[in-house]
Formats: structure tokens, C-alpha cells, sequence
């Protein structure tokens, strides 16, 4: 109980500091406002932090035309095809691309706001099953179609995943180093001219510090930083 006191005392300010001092610099931490309300995100932002993440389209929506235009959002969750068109005209980067459906959408969308929108290519390394994901066969077999190749308005910068929620930290860390190998045999295979492929999206709250140890260049993190989440009864 003695984090969830800690929680309760500190601000939210002082819990990004936290967070940023326990990263090395290189790692980008994003914080996930999801489910928290406006007030949460400018209290961060008056402290100086401006990068955000969420994962519903519409409630993103919402948020971006509150606050402040120099915040960098991240869409981090599942985005369904037919709500690429709420977060198009400014979302920062997509962290969860798992098929072409969706990348064709992000596409058009990206296009008709005269952008190119950065994404990231979600890998399902976790023993849950999910239908979320590739593998490292069928992302190359999608990288190497011709279909992927006209799409002049996406930007792939790197891969993103999730661990396994679970205490076994030696699984979490497997989990991580399968992501970091997937990676890594992309940027050398299918992105070897590319500078801008680099990121690999990985790390929780709970697991961020063996992301980073793993290769991590990016982490997002919510509870830690927002307190736990409360969601509205179904
Ligand atoms: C909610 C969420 C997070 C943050 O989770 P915490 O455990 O609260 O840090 C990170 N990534 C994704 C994809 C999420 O949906």
C-alpha cells in the first residue's frame, strides 16, 4: 500500500520527475492520461511536460481541442479503421498498427489532411492470447507487398509491444528481448535505408525499467504517474 500513499501525496508533476529520473536520456516516456480528465493533463502540462498518451479516438479528440496545440499526443491502444478520421489531422505518432486494412485508413486519412502520419508496427509477444499483433513473418510479408509500398502517407518508425502481465519478471524480459530481435532484424532487413526506423515502444508501469535494460526507446507509462484509473461502471 505504501506506493498507492505516495500516489495519493505527490503531485502529478512530481511523479513524471520520477519517472524521468529513473530513465536514461534517449527514452522518451509518454504519459498516459487515458480515462483522467483535462485537469490531470494541465497539471502536467504547467509543470513542463507535453507529451501525452490515450487510447480512445473520440475522448482524444476531445482532449486536443481543450488544451494547449503544442501538445505531442500519442494514440498507444487498438485503433479501430473507422475512427482513424477522429485523431488524423494531429496525432503525433500511432503506436499499434497490426494490419493493412488499418494502415490503408491511417493512409487516406493522412492524405486528406496533407500529413504523413508516423506509425508504429505492434508485434504480439505476450503469452496472452490476443488477436492484436504480428509475428516477425507476417509484418515482413506485409512490408514487402506491393500494396504497403503505395502508401506514401505513412511513415513506419519503428515497433511497439506489450509484455505479459505478470509478476515473472524473467518472461517479461524475454518477451521484451523477442521485440528488440524483431526489431532489429526489420531495421536491418527491411529498413536498412532508413534513419528515422528507431523506435521500439515498450514498457508499462510496471515494467518499464526492464523494457529500458531490453532496448527500449520509448515507454508509457499512466498509473505510475496518474494514479490508478477509474473506469465508469458498464
Ligand atoms: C494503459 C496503457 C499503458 C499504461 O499502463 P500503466 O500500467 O497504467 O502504466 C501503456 N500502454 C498501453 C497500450 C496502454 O493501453
Amino acid at each position: 500500500m505504501g506506493r498507492i500513499f505516495k500516489l495519493d501525496i505527490m503531485s502529478i508533476s512530481q511523479n513524471i520527475d520520477e519517472v524521468l529520473k529513473a530513465i536514461p536520456e534517449g527514452v522518451k516516456l509518454i504519459a498516459v492520461s487515458k480515462t483522467k480528465p483535462n485537469e490531470a493533463i494541465v497539471e502536467a502540462y504547467e509543470g513542463g511536460y507535453k507529451i501525452f498518451g490515450e487510447n480512445k479516438p473520440q475522448e482524444l479528440k476531445g482532449k486536443f481541442e481543450a488544451l494547449a496545440k503544442d501538445i505531442e499526443w500519442h494514440f498507444i491502444g487498438h485503433l479501430q479503421t473507422n475512427k482513424v478520421k477522429y485523431i488524423a489531422e494531429f496525432v503525433h505518432l500511432i503506436h499499434a498498427v497490426d494490419s493493412m486494412k488499418l494502415l490503408k485508413e491511417i493512409n487516406k486519412q493522412a492524405l486528406k489532411h496533407n500529413r504523413i502520419i508516423n506509425c508504429l508496427l505492434q508485434f504480439h509477444i505476450a503469452e496472452e492470447e490476443s488477436k492484436f499483433g504480428y509475428n516477425l513473418s507476417e509484418a515482413q510479408e506485409m512490408l514487402n507487398s506491393d500494396e504497403f509500398k503505395c502508401l506514401e502517407n505513412i511513415n513506419i518508425v519503428g515497433v511497439m509491444g506489450m509484455a505479459t502481465f505478470t509478476d515473472n519478471e524473467d518472461q517479461v524480459r524475454s518477451e521484451f528481448k523477442q521485440l528488440k530481435e524483431n526489431f532489429d532484424i526489420l531495421k536491418t532487413k527491411n529498413f536498412a535505408d532508413k534513419d528515422d526506423f528507431v523506435e521500439v515502444s515498450m514498457g508499462m508501469s510496471g515494467d518499464y525499467k526492464i523494457a529500458i535494460e531490453e532496448g527500449s526507446t520509448m515507454v508509457r507509462v499512466g498509473s505510475s504517474i496518474f494514479g490508478a484509473r477509474q473506469y465508469a461502471p458498464k
